[in-house]
């Protein structure tokens, strides 16, 4: 079971406007920013504005407005980003402790501009 939302974390307070963010798209129901630490030269974290706690509950519970509105934005994302060539990109999500998830608020990482390592467990 996915533990309960902790309204406190930090991507709700960015949410808020607690504390800044260095945004790149925002729509009805999704924020997109650069990450704090970049990955790799591209590397945007989307985040749904409702208070899910992983990818599990969101495909859950999400309305299917919110999941359009996500999923529009993450393809706008890379198409501003320049990641739709045939480099491509990454798309990722951390859940729960064995996915190491830091941030208990749903979001995506979108990687590119580079090769990215190969996935290992
Ligand atoms: O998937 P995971 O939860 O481990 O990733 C959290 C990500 O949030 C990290 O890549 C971290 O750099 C990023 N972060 C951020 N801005 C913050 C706090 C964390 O971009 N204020």
């Amino acid at each position: 079971m996915t533990k309960p939302y902790d309204p406190n974390n930090v991507f709700a307070r960015i949410l808020r406007g607690e504390i800044p963010n260095k945004t790149v798209l925002e729509t009805p129901h999704t924020l997109a920013f650069h990450d704090i630490g970049p990955q790799a030269p591209v590397h945007v974290l989307v985040i749904p504005k409702g208070a899910y706690v992983d990818f599990a509950e969101f495909a859950a519970k999400a309305s299917a407005e919110e999941m359009v509105d996500f999923h529009r934005a993450c393809a706008q994302i890379c198409e501003m980003l320049g990641l739709t060539g045939p480099e491509g990109y990454r798309a990722i999500t951390n859940a729960g402790t064995h996915g190491l998830q830091e941030v208990p608020h749903y979001h995506l990482h979108i990687l590119g501009g580079r090769v990215l390592g190969r996935l290992v467990a």
